[in-house]
C-alpha cells in the first residue's frame, strides 16, 4: 500500500508510512518567538517536510504588525512550507467578517505569488467563499479541509474547482459524489487512526483503500514536486 498522505493534521503522528501535512499557525508561531522570523523557520523546518503555515480565521482578531510581510518572508525562508493555510472563514465566531476576509485575501495573494496551494477552513461563509474567489480568480489548488456539507455543497464546491479533504465526520453521501481526484483524507484533531479514516471514506466511495491511498500519494507527489524548493523563489 502506498504511504498515507495526511492532508491536515495538528497532531504528530511520526509513523514511517504516514506522510502528514502538519497545520501550523503563523500568530501562535510570532506570539512564541516574539517575531523572530529565523526562529520561526526553525520551528517550522524542525516539525517536518509538509507543512501547512497560514493566519486561521479564528485569529484574524489579533495579529502581529506587519502580518503580511512578515509571513511571506518566513514562507520564502521554509523550503519545508508547501501550503498556506489553514486559512479562510468563520461565521460562528465572533471576529468581524470583514477582517477575516482581509486577512484570507491577503493569505491568497501569498499563495499566488509563491506558487503554493491553500488549505481552507470554512464554516458557514460558502457564499462569501466562492465570492472571493470568483472575483480573485487564484491559480493556485484551494482544498476545503474537514468538509461536512451535504452533496449539494460539495457538488457546488467542485464546480468551483475547489478539491475536498474529508476527515473523522462526514456526510455518508459525500464521497460518492467527489471524484476520486478531487478527494483529500486528513485528520485533523482527531487521534483516530489514519487508516481506519481512509477505510470508512473508501467504503463510502465503494473503492478500497489502497485505491484511494495510491491516488491521493500520487497526486500529493505532483504538488510537493511543483512546490518545491519554496526557497528558490525570486524575491517577493
Ligand atoms: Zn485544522
Amino acid at each position: 500500500m502506498s504511504p498515507l498522505v495526511d492532508i491536515h493534521t495538528h497532531l504528530r503522528h511520526s509513523s514511517a508510512d504516514i506522510i502528514e501535512v502538519a497545520c501550523l499557525d503563523f500568530c501562535q508561531l510570532h506570539t512564541t518567538h516574539k517575531g523572530d522570523i529565523n526562529a520561526i523557520c526553525r520551528t517550522v523546518n524542525e516539525r517536518g517536510n509538509s507543512i501547512a503555515l497560514g493566519i486561521h480565521p479564528w485569529n484574524t482578531g489579533s495579529l502581529p504588525p506587519e502580518y503580511t510581510e512578515t509571513m511571506r518572508t518566513v514562507v520564502q525562508k521554509c523550503p519545508s512550507i508547501m501550503f498556506i493555510g489553514e486559512a479562510g472563514l468563520d461565521k460562528t465566531r465572533p471576529i468581524d467578517m470583514n477582517q477575516q476576509e482581509e486577512v484570507f485575501v491577503s493569505q491568497i495573494e501569498l499563495s499566488e505569488v509563491s506558487g503554493l496551494p491553500m488549505v481552507i477552513h470554512c464554516v458557514k461563509a460558502f457564499d462569501e467563499l466562492l465570492r472571493i474567489r470568483k472575483l480573485l480568480s487564484p491559480i493556485q489548488k484551494w482544498i476545503i479541509h474537514g468538509f461536512r456539507g451535504k452533496p449539494d455543497q460539495a457538488r457546488q464546491l467542485l464546480r468551483a474547482g475547489l478539491d475536498i479533504s474529508l476527515g473523522e465526520h462526514f456526510n455518508i453521501e459525500v464521497p460518492r459524489v467527489v471524484p476520486l481526484n478531487h478527494l483529500w483524507v486528513e485528520t485533523d484533531m482527531s487521534d483516530k487512526p489514519l487508516l481506519s479514516v481512509y477505510s470508512a471514506i473508501s467504503e463510502a466511495m465503494g473503492i478500497k483503500p489502497e485505491l484511494l491511498a495510491e491516488n491521493i500519494h500520487q497526486r500529493f507527489s505532483e504538488l510537493s514536486s511543483k512546490s518545491l524548493p519554496s526557497s528558490m523563489l525570486a524575491p517577493m
